[in-house]
């Protein structure tokens, strides 16, 4: 980016709220299942049906807010917010206005050299989910056809401060932000099914300017990638405009990955043009102090905390702690794992390298390629010198292949580490003599060679010569 103009961007996360039912009615909360199969009178908007709150889209909000330490309102109010869509049939959206739920808050963004920014949140309100619109499907290319399934899914909007400074970390944001909803078990965190949605509004000032510049918005992205991407073609697309002596227009953009560019949509609305009313067919929503203090005191460790604890306590790598608490089940599965062996570092070390790939992740749930207590029992192995790192790696592969146990495959297929010195340095004996030239060299000073000569070794025992006698038996053998 240009050295003068500094990027500030604000991020309006929608987040699905993880309850078995709509906001404010019976339906089941599916994806996946026939269109207009998980409606009634109330979210297909019918004249005279009047919704009831979902207690727990409501205690999940609030164990969101929570984490992020917002004020949680006592006392908050629905609104109506008016516009025409075939995908809403009320033309209106339930949602909260004046008086959301939650208020103020904060999260502690990763940044890359370790340490961590505090961006601020606004606020987070509740509200419903709309339907969707299906463009050219079904029987006819020209109709469109609406879904109305997810009319009425409870989301929690998140609104955060326009405190981001660049693409990359709004993109850091946004993983923090889906890590803490997962970790209170509010939101199943995926994505592509649009679980966890984003506007991004972007604007830019010259460096050293308070003033915040004109902002358009981009809307509905939901992916981490094509957000970091919009964010910067946006960025650099109004620096370009303000240098060519023009301003930005405040509009409404999609991001369009095919073309790698965002498209305006329309001009940016104001909240005049929703008309905002309060909910008549809704009290004010009310929470006793005993239905927030048992939720705050319910709040499992939050990733952040985890994080700290990982480095701190347990000496794992910065990257390490932040891969695995992205997912809580992978958190979990983890502290499990460390409990159970000496080396938690390592044990973190093989969880992200080794062990994650295999994961399979459904919504809040993972299935493991193996049990906990499987793997501390190789890395036992790996302890008492029975095994080596690649040996080790060995025996994983065919554990996980066959279900054996660690102990079962080292015995069966004499998978364990070679300390025989004499079968040691007969092997170091072969490769010298088979590279002539390159002992030679060696003698004459080029020290370097030595990873060769163990590379050789240890590739012909098939990486089982115990290390340390590798050395010994080839600085013997060298002459050191
Ligand atoms: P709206 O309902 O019009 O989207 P808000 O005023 O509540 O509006 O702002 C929503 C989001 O826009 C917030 O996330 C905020 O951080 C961000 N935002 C507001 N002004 C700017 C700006 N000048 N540059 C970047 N982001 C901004
Ligand atoms: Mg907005
Ligand atoms: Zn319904």
């Amino acid at each position: 980016m240009s050295p003068d103009y500094e990027a500030v961007i604000g991020l309006e996360v929608h987040a699905r709220m993880h309850t078995r039912t709509k906001a404010f009615c019976p339906c089941a909360v599916r994806f996946g299942d026939p269109p207009n199969t998980l409606v009634c009178p109330t979210c297909l908007g019918l004249p005279g049906a009047l919704p009831s709150l979902n207690r727990e889209a409501v205690a999940m909000g609030v164990r969101v807010g929570l984490a992020l330490g917002c004020t949680v309102r006592r006392r908050s109010r629905f609104a109506r917010k008016n516009y025409f869509y075939p995908d809403l049939p009320k033309g209106y959206q339930i949602s909260q206005y004046d008086e959301p739920l939650c208020e103020g808050g904060w999260l502690d963004v990763p940044q890359p050299d370790g340490s961590t920014r505090r961006i601020g949140i606004e606020r987070a309100h509740l509200e419903e989910d709309a339907g969707k619109n299906l463009h050219g499907a079904g029987a006819s290319r020209e109709a469109s056809l609406v879904d109305l399934n997810r009319a009425g899914v409870p989301l929690l909007e998140i609104v955060g401060r326009p405190e981001l400074r660049s693409a990359s970390e709004a993109a850091e944001y946004l993983r923090q932000l889906r890590s803490v909803l997962m970790a209170v078990g509010a939101n199943d965190g995926n994505l592509e099914s649009g679980s966890f949605r984003c506007d991004a509004n972007v604007s830019v000032r010259p460096v050293g300017e308070r003033r915040l510049g004109t902002r358009t918005e981009i809307k509905n992205i939901n992916s981490f990638r094509f957000v970091q991407r919009a964010i910067e073609w946006e960025v650099a697309e109004q620096v370009a405009a303000l240098k060519a002596g023009g301003a930005v227009a405040q509009v409404t953009k999609t991001w369009d990955d095919d073309s790698g560019r965002c498209h305006v949509l329309r001009r940016k609305e104001g909240s005049d043009d929703y008309r905002y009313f309060p909910e008549p067919d809704l009290p004010p929503l009310v929470l006793s102090e005993a239905f927030v203090d048992e939720l705050a005191a319910s709040l499992p460790p939050l990733p952040a905390a985890r994080r700290a604890r990982y480095v701190r306590e347990l000496r794992v790598t910065e990257g390490d702690a932040r891969v695995i608490t992205e997912h809580p089940a992978l958190a979990r599965w983890f502290e499990a794992l460390a409990a159970l062996t000496t080396d938690a570092k390592r044990a973190a070390n093989w969880v992200c390298n080794v062990v994650k790939p295999g994961v399979v992740t459904d919504g809040l749930q993972a299935s493991f390629p193996l049990p906990v207590e499987a793997l501390a029992a190789l890395l036992a192995r790996l302890d008492d010198g029975t095994l080596s790192g690649t040996l080790a790696r060995e025996v994983y592969a065919k554990m996980v292949e066959s279900g054996r146990s660690a102990e079962a495959i080292i015995e069966a297929e004499g998978l364990r580490v070679v300390t025989d010195e004499g079968a040691i340095e007969a092997a170091c004996r072969a490769v010298i003599d088979a590279s002539p030239k390159q002992v030679a060299a060696y003698r004459a000073g080029k020290r370097a060679l030595l990873g060769y000569f163990k590379g050789e070794v240890m590739r012909a025992s098939g990486g089982r010569a115990d290390p340390r006698a590798l050395d010994a038996a080839l600085s013997r053998l060298l002459g050191g």
